[in-house]
C-alpha cells in the first residue's frame, strides 16, 4: 500500500491561517504587531529568494516587515551595529540574519550579537540551552526541526515511545530535533538515536524505525531497504540534482530531491513528506510563529 503524503505545504497554510487570525486579535487587543527584521548580506541567489519568502510570508501575515539588503563587503563592525540597532528597536521582536555570511564575517559573532529575546531562529547558544531544559524554558525552538515536530503531530503520528532515529548531526536539524523528541511531553516521549558519518552500520539504525528523519544533504542517501514498513519517514534533505525549465516562468530553475529514494520509500512507509512541500515550507511558517510568540512575551 503506498504511504500517507504528509503534505507540508497544505499543513502550513492552515497553521498561517491559525497565525493570522492571532495577528489581527494581537492588534485589536494590544494595539501591536509582531516585528520582524530580515538581514541579508549580499546577493547570493538561494539566500536571497529564502529572505524574499520570509518577507513576503511576514506581510501577508500583517507583520510589521523590516528589510536590510546589506551590500556583500559590509564590515562586520558594521553589521553587529546593525544587530545591536535592532536589538534596541522596541518595534522588532524578531532578528533574521540570513546565513551563510561572507568569509569575511565571524557567523558565530554575529548570532551571538542578536538578542536571545529576539533570536527567532534559535540559534543563540542561550536558547539552545534553553531548548536542551526543555518545558518551560523553551523560548524559540529553531525553525525547521520546530516544523519537523509540528509535522509529525499534525500527520497523527503517534510520538509517544517511539523509535526515532535522526540521520545527521548538525546544529540546525539533527541535534536540536533529537533533543525535542527526546523531552518529556506528549508531543515528544521517543526513543532518540542520532546517526552519523561515523555510525558503523546506518541501514540497521535506520530499520528498526517508527520515525525516520533524515538530514544528511546526501540524494537518495536512504535506501527503500533501509525503510521499516510502516515507518514515517520525514526527508529533510534538499539536494539540487539539476536543472529544468520552468512551465510558468520559462526559466531554468532546480530540480531537487530529498535524502530519500521517494518513489521507493513511499511503497513501504506508513507516511512520508514529499521533497519538495513537506519540511520546507513549515520553516518559515516557524519562523512566523516564533515571531508571534516573541511579540506576545514583550507584551
Ligand atoms: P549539514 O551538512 O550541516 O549536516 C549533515 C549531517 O548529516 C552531518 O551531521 C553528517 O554527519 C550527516 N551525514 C552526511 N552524510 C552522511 C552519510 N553519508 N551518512 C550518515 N550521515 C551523514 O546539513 P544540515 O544543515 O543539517 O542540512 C541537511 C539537509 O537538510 C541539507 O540537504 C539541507 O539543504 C536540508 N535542510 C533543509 C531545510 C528545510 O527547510 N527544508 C532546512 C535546513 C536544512
Amino acid at each position: 500500500m503506498s504511504a500517507a503524503i504528509i503534505d507540508g505545504a497544505a499543513i502550513s497554510k492552515s497553521i498561517l491561517a491559525e497565525l493570522k487570525t492571532e495577528v489581527q486579535e494581537l492588534q485589536q487587543s494590544h494595539a501591536v504587531v509582531p516585528g520582524l527584521v530580515t538581514i541579508l548580506v549580499g546577493d547570493n541567489p538561494a539566500s536571497l529568494s529564502y529572505v524574499t519568502r520570509k518577507v513576503r510570508t511576514a506581510l501577508e501575515l500583517g507583520f510589521h516587515e523590516v528589510q536590510e539588503n546589506c551590500d556583500a563587503d559590509i564590515s562586520e563592525k558594521d553589521l553587529l551595529a546593525l544587530v545591536e540597532r535592532y536589538n534596541q528597536d522596541s518595534s522588532i521582536h524578531g532578528i533574521l540574519v540570513q546565513l551563510p555570511l561572507p568569509d569575511h564575517i565571524d557567523e558565530k559573532k554575529v548570532i551571538y550579537a542578536i538578542d536571545p529575546d529576539k533570536d527567532v531562529d534559535g540559534f543563540h547558544p542561550v536558547n539552545i540551552g534553553r531548548l536542551l531544559l526543555g518545558g518551560d524554558e523553551v523560548r524559540f525552538p529553531p525553525c525547521t526541526p520546530a516544523g519537523i515536530q509540528e509535522l509529525i503531530v499534525r500527520a497523527g503520528v503517534e510520538l509517544e515511545g517511539a523509535e526515532v532515529v535522526v540521520v545527521g548531526r548538525s546544529n540546525i536539524v539533527g541535534k536540536p530535533i533529537a533533543n525535542m523528541l527526546l523531552q518529556k511531553n506528549p508531543r515528544a516521549n521517543a526513543t532518540v538515536t542520532v546517526v552519523h558519518t561515523r555510525t558503523r552500520d546506518l541501514a540497521a539504525h535506520c530499520r528498526r524505525a517508527d520515525i525516520l528523519i533524515v538530514a544528511a544533504g546526501v540524494a537518495g542517501l536512504v535506501k527503500p531497504e533501509w525503510i521499516n514498513p510502516g515507518c514515517c519517514v520525514i526527508d529533510v534533505g534538499v539536494n539540487r540534482v539539476g536543472e529544468k525549465i520552468s512551465s510558468k516562468t520559462g526559466k531554468p530553475v532546480a530540480i531537487l530531491r530529498g535524502d530519500v529514494d521517494f518513489d521507493a520509500a513511499k511503497e513501504i512507509a506508513g507516511s512520508i513528506t514529499p521533497v519538495p512541500g513537506g519540511v520546507g515550507p513549515m520553516t518559515i511558517t516557524m519562523l512566523m510563529k516564533n515571531t508571534l510568540a516573541s511579540c506576545r512575551a514583550r507584551l
